[in-house]
């Protein structure tokens, strides 16, 4: 079967990364693990020697048909053909009321499939995930980086995350141009923004980082509209963001999280 370069279908074929990936995990006979995008199953027969259960989600037919052959005899198996960008990840894993994931994600959908593990972190509490290694630079840079971004707060909000190690290129078949990097994402069980909080967060810090090259105030003065009516009832930009000590000329990226929290805060006051 030929890879599909639509799918991001690069191989892991070196055993000894794909022990290394497990472990990371060790997975635990009491719990079922979700496993997103299982391929030709460089992971999955690991993991399902080890888990209680295994839930695979793979969206190419071909793939999915061979995988049901493969482990036709094992009960704790299930092979769910379908599209990671669409399905509840929480509903697939039942009756489990809670998974861990392990995925090496086509790297075109990688930052969707996060955002979608984190919207689904009422059963999902942590995640191993292969990722190209700038992606995972940027998942876990500290404010006043470079790399830093709405991806990098987003993930502070919500989990801790743990760059692992490095893959080669040469660990895949067909060889990637990239390296990849393995992060440990887990869920923080306090602490993070809930439902309410989110929705005037994410939306003022993504147009925080609307032009990374201007100032936090001059990005939030150009704000979409809803924003800058919130923007505009706390007597607009300039005035919100001295409020919340920060200084107008900053960029987005030197601000921590706490930072951000606190100018939604007050922007959400009215
Ligand atoms: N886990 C295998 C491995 O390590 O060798 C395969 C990894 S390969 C990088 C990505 C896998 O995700 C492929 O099997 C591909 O068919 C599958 N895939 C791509 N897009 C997907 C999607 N939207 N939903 C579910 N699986 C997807």
């Amino acid at each position: 079967m030929r890879a599909k370069k639509s799918l991001g279908q690069n191989f892991l074929v070196d055993d000894g990364v794909a022990e290394r990936i497990v472990r990371a995990l060790a997975p635990r006979a009491d719990e079922t693990v979700l496993e997103i995008g299982p391929g030709r199953g460089a992971l999955t027969t690991r993991l399902s020697e080890r888990a209680g259960r295994v839930v695979a989600l793979e969206l190419d037919r071909e793939l999915a048909a061979a995988l049901r052959v493969r482990f036709s005899t094992s009960a704790r198996f299930t092979l769910i053909e379908g599209d990671a960008l669409e399905v509840d990840f929480c509903a697939v894993v039942a009756p489990a009321l809670q998974t861990r994931v392990v995925a090496n994600l086509p790297y075109n959908i990688a930052t969707a499939i996060l955002q979608r593990l984190i919207t689904a972190r009422g059963c999902v509490t942590e995640s191993i995930l292969m990722l190209q290694r700038e992606v995972v630079a940027r998942l876990v840079a500290p404010p006043s980086t470079p790399e830093r971004g709405f991806i990098s707060v987003l993930v502070e909000a919500y989990c801790e995350a743990e760059a692992l190690f490095d893959v080669a290129p040469a660990a895949f078949k067909p060889v990637p141009k990239v390296w990849s990097t393995v992060v440990r994402l887990r869920m923080r069980e306090q602490g993070a923004p809930d439902a309410r909080e989110a929705t005037l967060l994410w939306p003022l810090v993504s147009a925080g980082f609307a032009q990374r090259r201007k100032t936090i105030f001059n990005n939030l003065r150009h704000a979409p509209a809803d924003l800058l009516q919130r923007i505009e009832q706390v007597n607009g930009a300039h005035a919100a963001l001295l409020a919340a000590e920060i200084d107008p000329q900053r960029r987005a990226e030197t601000l921590t999280l706490t930072d951000w929290r606190r100018l939604a805060r007050m922007i959400g006051q009215m």
